[in-house]
């Protein structure tokens, strides 16, 4: 690894005249200068021409060990991916393993990523560790405990609880087994709250399953994150979802078939539909929608043929993603014409009633399961943003998503505030608006004209990403990778 993709901590850093995105959802100010120091930020004073007026005399603007010039850049809150999945198999991303990973994150200014299992819970906590001490490039970790397919009864789960708890993870992912009713949840959920587990619950609800969203509100309330879009509509269907006779849930080319569908029959019933949301809104319940992920689906050539995938994707995921039975969600084998109209029109109706659950009073997350269906780490959190963005969301409200929402469902506490005095110095310092554009967060750039309009030139980019205080360069960070991926060829 080369050195310049590690980060540097200083005494002392001031971010010099950026406009600021706070992440509360208010609107952007500035130029302000902001302080850090360790790993706090510690003052952020405007230096517009009227408030400097306001200084007393002989006031003069902070200094620090790193000075970083912002001018004509935003700075946001570091960008929290909610639904992680850690490549340790040396398999998928060679050597580097999961540090490739990590520092695509860095890259796009995701400064934490909350881990969703499985079987590397060790590893993970040890790299939480390690991240935070600054050894390794990385985020900050927030790990879920892997939950074991072994545990149907709430007994069993208060034990589980326990031991997860005392191996040291800040929370739990569950898929639930098809038979494991809404009592092993709420005694999940209720061990967890007394143990002080913050970060929480994250549900995935299987087609097949017994749960459905409205259960799983109830039994875990604000302790719960509903992963993807999974038991919302369901729940909202009377009876079953009409699966055609030779459905069959552990083929993953009808389960994703027919999950196109869903959404269109369980807007049949809005009533239904809203009753959910709003059971989900009362009990405090998040909704982290992973949109991203998906998007395969409704354009299978398209999400192929990003452009980012020649300099930035490693041939060995490449080759994982590509049809076959032996891995999950690679499952592509003659995805038809009819079922990206299908998808299509999932995502319209997902869309509205995101926005539904948002207008509401709902808390939404930003979250990508990177990793799997064409999904780079980094470049899919950015995308998960403008799919938002397409959902009818403010800018300024998604990127409040995607850093104090989160942060509050996971109980984060030194990142709930945003960018203000006293919390984590989590930033992200961006060459451009991303309230105007967020592809200027790209790590592949942004192509536009010169200022004399004469020839198309690279900009945009993350400049700078600081976690806890630590300085990314976050350019260093995208060379060593595009090296790394183009001696992989
Ligand atoms: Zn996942």
């Amino acid at each position: 690894m080369s050195d310049s993709t590690f980060g540097k901590k200083y005494s002392s850093v001031v971010i010099r005249d950026a406009i600021l995105i706070d992440g509360r959802g208010k609107p952007p100010y500035g130029p302000v200068d902001i302080v850090i120091e360790g790993d706090t930020i510690m003052d952020i004073l405007p230096v517009d021409p009227i408030s400097l007026k306001r200084y007393p005399e002989g006031w003069s603007r902070p200094d620090g060990e790193m000075v970083i010039d912002a001018s004509g850049m935003y700075v946001t809150p570091g960008l929290v991916d909610m639904h992680a999945h850690i490549p340790f198999d040396e398999v998928l991303c060679g050597p580097m393993g999961p540090e490739y990973a990590y520092k695509l994150w860095l890259a796009h200014g995701v400064t934490t990523v909350r881990t969703c299992g499985f079987g590397t819970d060790e590893k993970l906590i040890e790299h939480r560790r390690m991240s935070k001490e600054n050894r390794i490039v990385a985020p900050r970790l927030v790990v879920l405990g892997s939950w074991p397919a072994t545990v149907t009864t709430p007994q069993e789960a208060r034990e589980e609880v326990h031991r997860l708890h005392a191996l040291g993870v800040d929370g739990i992912k569950v898929i639930p087994r098809p038979h494991v009713g809404e009592d092993v949840l709420r005694a999940m959920a209720e061990e967890l709250r007394n143990l002080g587990m913050k970060a929480g619950i994250a549900i995935h609800i299987p087609q097949n399953s017994v749960i459905d969203a409205l259960k799983a509100s109830d039994a875990g309330g604000d302790r719960i994150t509903i992963e993807h879009t999974y038991g919302i509509p369901q729940a909202a269907i009377p009876g079953t979802q009409s699966f055609p006779p030779d459905y069959n849930y552990s083929n993953e080319i009808d389960r994703f078939r027919w999950s196109g569908h869903v959404w269109m029959e369980a807007d049949r019933y809005p009533e239904r539909v809203l009753n959910v949301l709003d059971a989900m809104i009362a009990n405090g319940t998040t909704w982290d929608p992973t949109m991203v992920v998906y998007e395969i689906n409704r354009e299978l050539e398209l999400v192929k043929g990003r452009r980012w995938h020649e300099r930035f994707t490693l041939p060995s995921l490449l080759e994982h993603w590509r049809p076959t039975p032996e891995y999950h969600a690679s499952y592509h084998f003659n995805w038809k014409t009819s079922d990206e109209v299908a998808w299509k029109g999932k995502y319209r109706i997902w869309m509205r009633y995101l926005k539904t659950f948002f207008d509401r009073g709902g808390r939404i997350t930003v979250g990508s399961d990177a990793g799997f269906m064409y999904a780079l780490y980094g470049f899919s959190t950015i995308r998960e943003l403008e799919l938002l963005q397409e959902a009818g969301f403010h800018p300024i409200d998604i990127i409040k998503m995607a850093t104090t929402n989160a942060a509050k469902a996971m109980g984060q506490d030194r990142l709930t505030g945003g960018i203000r005095k006293g919390s984590a110095a989590d930033l992200a310092i961006i060459n451009g608006n991303p309230l105007d554009n967020f592809k200027v967060m790209y790590g592949s750039g942004l192509e536009r004209y010169s200022e004399d309009k004469t020839e198309v030139v690279r900009g945009g980019g993350v400049k700078w990403t600081i976690k806890d205080g630590v300085v990314f360069d976050t350019k260093a960070i995208l060379r060593d990778l595009e090296e790394y991926v183009e001696g992989m060829k």
